[in-house]
């Protein structure tokens, strides 16, 4: 299977990793849409928030407790950051293997575009 981010996960494919564990990998966007812009990722391939399982659902929570560790370590947390996660093509999607957004390091607009 041809993933992007299952190759980054597996170090197949380079990629700034700032934190990584059992379950998740966290690396920079390559096109950072904001002054932070990290990918936090699960290292089990899902495709999009719709092929999550009833037995993924801890996984999910811990993809958002790393995500608040490197809002906290990069400074951001108080100042307000933003989680998104895009499903399919109209949301813009366009990496079929989930990703929390963690996007911050600016005024964040609403609502997005
Ligand atoms: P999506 O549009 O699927 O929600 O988000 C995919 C994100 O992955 C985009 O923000 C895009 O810039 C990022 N991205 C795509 N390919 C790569 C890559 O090879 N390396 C990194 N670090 N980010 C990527
Ligand atoms: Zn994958």
């Amino acid at each position: 299977m041809e993933c992007l981010f299952c190759k980054i996960a597996e170090k197949k494919r380079s990629a700034k990793i700032i934190y990584e564990d059992d379950l998740a990998v966290a690396f920079e966007d390559i096109n950072p849409q904001a002054p932070v812009h990290t990918l936090v990722i699960p290292k089990k391939h899902i495709s999009t928030n719709l092929d999550l399982r009833h037995e993924d659902n801890d996984l999910i929570g811990h993809l958002f407790q790393v995500a608040n560790k490197i809002a906290k370590d990069k400074g951001i947390a108080d100042r307000g950051f933003r989680l998104v996660m895009n499903c399919n093509p109209e949301s813009g999607q366009t990496v079929f293997h989930i990703h929390l957004h963690m996007l911050g390091g600016r005024i964040m607009h609403w609502p997005p575009g």
